[in-house]
């Protein structure tokens, strides 16, 4: 799987954290449906954006983008998203891209004029199949401005780009047999992919604006140079809007990111919530204070309800129809997930499901059968929500030695020691649970940072 990652010019927006923590979706999904996976993102470390801030900072890229690259993971930690298999640079993957070109020229797919090289779209029939593109509208719009360029056709895009002036200095020059430069943009993933995933392989995601042209033009590019498809299926995100329903965007200059929503006093993990779980990938979604407060709240009674199951003891009653209404949801939910990833649908009968439960754990209707089926259920839906647990540096160790400390006290028939630390565990929300394969423990919280 190759996502598209994000440019590292400046910190990643809403919008762009929207694409990342959906394709941790798909990440999550397909590994709860028993698949390996080599996932690949990339982080654009070369741009037009890039070499001018470098250049207004004085500075060379690398320095340049070093703290928007630390930002991007920290984000991503922050947000959970679980660590793909690789994370290539456009800037350490040159030759790469180098050898796609030259291939390309060889096919007669790319020329050089100038000092530049474009791909010639001409020469590829099927370019815009993805996007459903009016080619007819393309070539009408080429002859009006073509002049202004020293390119064949105005959607002919560029594969490499002369080296300026300034680029020298900016460390953003490389060597090349058209002439010193560096890559188009479009052309690093078509050679990160390849180098990668090889030049055909399963899922590829991204944003809806990097449908057209982006992806158009990688899929010219690997096709064109490698002739063999490119990618099987793939995935696009819809848009965040902000407040007012315009898209969020950084050149549009409004733009919110996760360290403005924390400054605001918001929880990441209620914003990763709000990301995945309130809309659909495909369907718009609207950034608000009222929404992210909403999230907020569905994550505390998520983890209110996980906490009272947990430490649910007084198991009593027949819940037999309740542990096949359990049954029941989890089907459906797991449908709802197989349907293109439908988490908002499942997360919704899980909300429903949680006020019967509730109801039956006020009556005492729930007995060890109904606790585990509800446990279960809340794992299977954390593996993707991934809300429950509640950060604390440093805890695991420390939870883990208490344990130890309990299990020599039981050993040495020392109970109310035992049952001290366990109590003291349970003070910091901490449960433990003794089961055939030796302690368990789980993280249970109340209260929310927001
Ligand atoms: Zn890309």
């Amino acid at each position: 799987m190759y996502t598209c990652g994000p440019t590292v010019w400046n910190f990643a927006h809403v919008g762009n954290l929207r694409a990342f923590i959906f394709y941790d979706l798909l990440r999550r999904q397909l590994k709860a449906c028993g698949y390996r996976i080599t996932h690949v993102m990339n982080v654009t470390d070369i741009d037009d954006r890039i070499l001018d801030q470098a250049m207004h900072a004085g500075t060379t890229i690398t320095d340049y983008v070093k703290p928007y690259v630390e930002a991007f993971f920290e984000d991503m930690h922050a947000l959970r998203a679980q660590p793909a298999e690789h994370y290539p640079k456009p800037t350490d993957h040159i030759p790469e891209m180098v050898a796609m070109i030259s291939t390309l020229i060889q096919r007669g797919n790319a020329y050089a004029a100038d000092g530049d090289v474009y791909f010639r779209i001409d020469s590829f029939p099927r370019y815009g199949a993805l996007s459903h593109l009016d080619r007819s509208g393309l070539r009408a719009g080429a002859r009006v401005a073509a002049d202004k360029y020293d390119k064949e056709s105005v959607s002919d895009f560029a594969l490499w780009k002369r080296a300026q002036p300034g680029d020298e200095k900016l460390g953003a020059a490389w060597e090349s047999p058209f002439g010193r430069g560096r890559p188009g943009w479009h052309i690093e993933c078509s050679a990160m992919t390849k180098r990668y995933l090889g030049v055909t392989f399963d899922i590829h995601c991204g944003g809806i604006d990097l449908m057209f042209p982006h992806h158009e033009n990688e899929i010219a590019q690997s096709e064109a140079a490698n002739g063999k498809p490119f990618v099987r299926v793939w995935l696009h995100s819809e848009f965040l809007s902000d407040a007012t329903g315009e898209k969020m965007s950084k050149s549009a200059g409004g733009f919110t990111t996760l360290r403005d929503l924390v400054d605001a006093g918001h929880d990441p993990v209620a914003v990763r919530f709000f990301l995945i779980a309130n809309a659909h990938y495909r369907a718009r979604l609207r950034l608000t204070r009222e929404a992210l407060h909403a999230a907020a709240e569905q994550v505390r009674r998520l983890r209110e309800f996980a906490d009272r199951v947990l430490r649910w003891d007084r198991a009593s009653g027949d819940d037999t129809a309740l542990v096949a209404r359990i049954g029941q949801v989890r089907a459906a939910y797991r449908e709802a997930l197989d349907d293109d990833l439908n988490l908002p649908q499942g997360v919704g009968l899980v909300f429903e499901l949680i006020r019967e439960a509730n109801a039956a754990l006020d009556e005492m209707r729930v007995g060890e059968a109904g606790r585990r089926a509800l446990m279960e259920l809340i794992e299977e839906v954390d593996g993707h929500l991934d809300v429950l647990a509640v950060e604390e540096p440093g805890l695991a160790d420390e939870v883990e030695r208490l344990i130890s400390e309990r299990e020599d006290a039981r050993r040495a028939k020392d109970f109310a020691r035992a049952d001290r630390i366990r109590e003291a565990l349970k003070q910091r929300g901490i449960a433990l649970e003794d089961s055939r394969e030796g302690v368990r423990w789980r993280r249970v919280a109340g209260q929310t940072r927001d």
